[in-house]
């Protein structure tokens, strides 16, 4: 007698929410890990050159078919046109070229020492964004590779049943040749919250769980696996029950979704008549697709660094322009707050020759970085100004930390609005501007910040690395880094005891909007919007109407005698256990 696989939970990181159920497909990744070093001889140089150069255009006009094959929703996501870009950038491209030339070296040692370096300049990196880039790079050069040694790609376009993909990692070339007929969902060993993969598989809706680190060891192929993008939950050769038991969750989970995608048309409006904003963030302009679906309010944070990257020069005033003016105008008359550039030390030196730094999230970031290069940073204001006479436009400027720096800012901002006068181009300077608040020390000012700004944007992600002292992006602290924290309950209390005492209005944009079981607090506390991933905007909406202002008031008042996350937890649970049971 045969006995049953046992069965085996793996946990991983939720990238896409949804659940899905069935046989294991194992995408062979193998054929270009262990590369050659040998020497070329002078007289042959140009030649191994031109291979190269030859390897660089194959990877090219492989990525461009999978472009022209990929379906409009992957389209959307832009990510296959930064590879060829990255194909042919200096610092991957030219760097090559260089050693081949200077160190008289075969082709494909020299892209894997270019590659090696690149990935510990961008691994350095503070931004989680930037940092995941690594796979970007490593999908590129992977292709590069694959040409020069003459591995073919395995496509995954020619799956013909309908599986489950696990693999090591999925570039965007293989999820790009997703087939939703055949594809349910994937699991990968690497990659974060961050990630491409996730991003896709968002933009794809189907359920996906990432940086599993053993999924491809562990899974055999064809064993049955149930994927919970849910929690991030990863079951291999479930037993009956279980089997049994996430098929009835499944099904309650499609149920609720349309349910809640139904709703979220309906404004969020409280038991007690207030009217709260649930708006959008987004990095990519053709993001406002989901924004319209999930019913978003507006857009409450439109993160633009994602422009300045990946590319040898800084973007020029008519495509920042372009691009902001096609989302101002998809949205109007709802908001769209966009958010200058939110970059680093580390970011400006891959495109701009920076200097290395040893805290980047400490360092010439952010703000400061564009108070250092006003030519940079006018650049953008002109074209967020151009924009705003197409639709309602909001400015929010990041990591204020001290109040010169706003004031500083507006100097610019007026200095822009001057030159566009100047140039005769239609612009808006009558837009409200916005101060996030994200830095303890703004927290601490806020009185004077206010009397610069129209609305306040609480950016919860930063705001609790840097008064809790925890990298937001260390796992070894990663338990620290908790919401609700008393610390940090108290710090965004006095920000909205601020706002209104001056009255001025105050949002919410990091993370901490998007979870059900923030909401009575976040109400209670007094924020007027939050913003928020365009997915998770319908369950928002849904517990906002489930809840009452005074209730949520009182509710704060008990949650600032407790003296843990833990306790404050226990009482949310307590008094909104509902919210918490019917959350997915
Ligand atoms: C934040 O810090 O909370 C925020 C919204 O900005 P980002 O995540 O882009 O740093
Ligand atoms: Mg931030």
């Amino acid at each position: 007698m045969t006995q049953e696989p046992a069965e085996l939970i793996l946990k991983g990181i939720n990238a896409s929410p949804g659940i899905c159920i069935g046989k294991a497909y194992l995408v062979d990744k193998e054929g270009v890990d262990i590369v050659a070093r040998y020497y070329i001889d002078k007289s042959k140089l140009q030649d191994e050159i031109k291979r190269f150069k030859a390897a660089v255009k194959k990877a090219g006009d492989e990525i461009r078919t999978i472009i022209d094959e990929s379906p409009e929703e992957l389209k959307r996501a832009h990510i296959l046109e930064t590879h060829v870009a990255l194909l042919k950038d200096k610092m991957l491209y030219g760097k090559a070229i260089e050693i081949i030339e200077s160190k008289g070296i075969n082709a494909e040692w020299a892209l894997k020492q270019v590659v090696s370096n690149l990935r510990s300049v961008f691994l350095g990196m503070a931004d989680s964004y930037l940092k995941e880039r690594v796979s970007d790079i490593t999908h590129v050069s992977d292709s590069i590779m694959r040409n020069l040694v003459g591995v073919r790609a395995e496509k995954i376009a020619d799956i013909d049943k309908r599986v489950i993909l696990v693999a090591r990692d999925l570039s965007p070339a293989d999820t790009s040749q997703i087939n939703l007929h055949k594809i349910m969902g994937f699991i990968t060993d690497r990659g974060g919250k961050a990630s491409h993969t996730g991003i896709v598989a968002q933009a794809l809706e189907i359920p996906a769980v990432v940086g599993l680190n053993v999924a491809t060891t562990r899974i055999k192929v064809d064993s049955l696996i149930i994927v919970d993008g849910i929690t991030g939950k990863v079951i291999v050769n479930p037993s009956e029950k279980t089997l049994v038991e996430y098929e009835e969750r499944k099904i309650e989970y499609e149920d609720y979704r349309a349910v809640i995608t139904r709703e979220s048309h309906l404004s969020a409006r409280t038991t007690d008549g207030i009217q709260i904003e649930v708006m959008a963030n987004i990095e990519l302009p053709e993001e406002v697709v989901s924004v319209k679906n999930y019913g978003g309010d507006g857009i409450g944070l439109y993160r633009t660094e994602f422009q300045y990257m990946n590319r040898a020069v800084f973007p020029n005033e008519e495509e920042l322009f372009e691009k902001y003016q096609d989302v101002v105008q998809v949205m109007a008359p709802k908001p769209v707050t966009i958010r200058t550039l939110d970059i680093n030390g580390d970011k400006a030196m891959t495109s701009q020759n920076g200097q290395d730094e040893a805290n980047p999230a400490l360092g010439l970031r952010s703000i400061r970085y564009c108070l250092r290069k006003p030519d940079v940073f006018v650049t953008q204001l002109r074209a967020i100004l151009r924009a705003a006479a197409f639709g309602t436009v909001r400015i929010l400027f990041p990591m204020i930390s001290a109040y010169f720096e706003i004031c500083e800012t507006e100097k610019l901002l007026d200095q822009a609005a001057e030159s566009l006068e100047k140039d005769g181009l239609p612009y808006n300077r009558d837009i409200e501007i916005g101060i996030m608040i994200e830095v303890p020390s703004a927290v601490v000012l806020a009185d004077l910040l206010a009397d610069k700004a129209d609305f306040f944007s609480i950016g919860t992600n930063d705001l609790i690395q840097f008064a809790l002292a925890i990298d937001r992006l260390n796992p070894q602290v990663a338990h620290l880094y908790q919401p609700l924290d008393p610390a940090v309950i108290r710090l965004v209390k006095q920000v909205t005891d601020v706002a209104k005492d001056k009255g001025i209005e105050v949002f919410m944009c990091g993370e901490m909007a998007a979870a059900a079981h923030h909401i009575p607090l976040l109400l209670g506390l007094g924020l007027d919007e939050l913003s928020m991933n365009p997915q998770s905007i319908p369950e928002i909406k849904r517990v906002i109407r489930t809840l009452n202002i005074r209730d949520a008031q009182e509710f704060v008042q008990q949650a600032l005698k407790k003296k843990t996350a833990r306790g404050v937890f226990g009482l949310v649970k307590e008094a909104f256990g509902d919210i918490l049971d019917n959350r997915y």
